[in-house]
């Protein structure tokens, strides 16, 4: 799932992307945070709020993006375009750099990472129902280090998990322990 960050105009529509490009040059997106992995941005919307996006990086490559934004149409939302195509100003690109090929004016032409997910999706549906494979005593047979390694690569990628993870270490802290999640 992970492209590079040039590739981002592949996963989103011409007029999404248009309206990104004015996001960067009205000057409407603020890093709030960055390293060589991670960024998060405050990108300002027309009701003097902003919505936050998260992107996540590796050597480069975008590996996730998230944005608070209800958009849910085909391929990225402005902000998330906004966001990366900031990334690539910050890097030297300029949008007058862009090319015919980079806008997408069919819907068909453009990857959809949520297309993507349902097939992850149902593949985890028929991994978990497949009793010829055995997930679990696969996972027991590896080893343990490359194990944990896994399992800290989706804590950072998976908010849910996180926030699962701090539950247990509460619940852990208190004693007398309360029931969990009651
Ligand atoms: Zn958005």
């Amino acid at each position: 799932m992970a492209y590079p960050i040039r590739d981002f105009t592949s996963r989103i529509r011409a007029l999404v992307l248009k309206r990104s490009i004015d996001l960067v040059e009205q000057a409407k997106v603020k890093v709030i945070d960055q390293d060589s992995e991670h960024a998060q941005f405050h990108v300002e919307n027309n009701r003097d709020s902003y919505y936050h996006v998260e992107v996540r990086l590796n050597r480069g490559d975008v590996t996730f993006t998230h944005c608070d934004c209800p958009y849910r149409g085909v391929g990225l939302c402005k902000h998330t375009g906004a966001a990366l195509l900031h990334l690539l100003v910050e890097d030297g690109f300029h949008p007058h750099d862009f090319e015919a090929d980079d806008f997408h004016f069919e819907d068909s032409e453009v990857v959809d990472m949520d297309a993507n997910e349902e097939t992850f999706h149902k593949l985890i549906k028929e991994i978990s129902v497949d009793h010829d494979f055995e997930l679990v005593r696969f996972l027991s047979s590896q080893p343990k280090d490359q194990l944990l390694t896994f399992m800290l690569k989706y804590l950072e990628e998976s908010e849910d998990i996180r926030l699962v993870v701090m539950a247990y270490l509460w619940y852990k802290s208190q004693n007398p322990k309360p029931p969990f999640l009651s």
